[in-house]
């Protein structure tokens, strides 16, 4: 079965949400599944292996993926949170979301300068999300050396918002 077959076998599709006129796709049976979670953590650390230092998952599904890389791969995990949740002083980043806005944060400590992250979140649909968290590990003097995503919306351009950074997605939905 290959990575797009069982993306399509797994993954939930719900009309209507979060707001009418939203197709959200529902990665959660993907997770759920032995199979489906080590596929989805080795074909998005496999482009990048021995190029990056730590991965840093986006809260909170892009957590599982970025614990997972992480312990597969013998890295560490950078965790970038919602707005408030974490304890000591933050670098934070607004940004509008493909419905409605948000501001992440990282510890402004939690990043090594220089080191090389590995970027992961389960659906890239505008881009906004992962721009404001390159933003915040650029801003922390690390580098994103690559972004993985499981799942591309590619009408909504994210890939643009992201010029410039190597976007590895397992499928794309037109
Ligand atoms: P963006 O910032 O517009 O690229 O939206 C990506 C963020 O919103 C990610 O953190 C996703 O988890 C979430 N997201 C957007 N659309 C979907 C979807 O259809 N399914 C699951 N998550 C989504």
């Amino acid at each position: 079965e290959s990575v797009v077959d069982l993306l399509n076998r797994l993954c939930a599709t719900v009309e209507d949400y979060p707001r009418p006129g939203i197709t959200f796709k529902d990665l959660t049976p993907v997770f759920a599944d032995g199979k489906g979670l080590r596929v989805m953590v080795d074909e998005l650390t496999a482009p990048f292996a021995g190029k990056f230092d730590l991965v840093a998952g986006v809260e909170a599904r892009g957590f599982l993926l970025a614990a997972a890389a992480a312990y597969a791969t013998g890295t560490g995990v950078i965790t970038v949170r919602k707005k408030g949740k974490l304890p000591r002083p933050t670098l934070s980043e607004d940004y509008a979301l493909e419905y409605g806005h948000a501001t992440i944060e990282v510890h402004e400590d939690d990043v090594p300068p220089e080191a090389r992250i590995l970027l992961l979140d389960d659906v890239l649909a505008t881009g906004g999300t992962l721009s404001a968290a390159t933003r915040l590990m650029e801003r922390s003097g690390a580098h994103v050396v690559g972004i993985g995503v499981v799942l591309e919306l590619a009408g909504l351009g994210g890939r643009d918002a992201l010029e410039g950074h190597g976007v590895h997605s397992l499928q794309r939905i037109e």
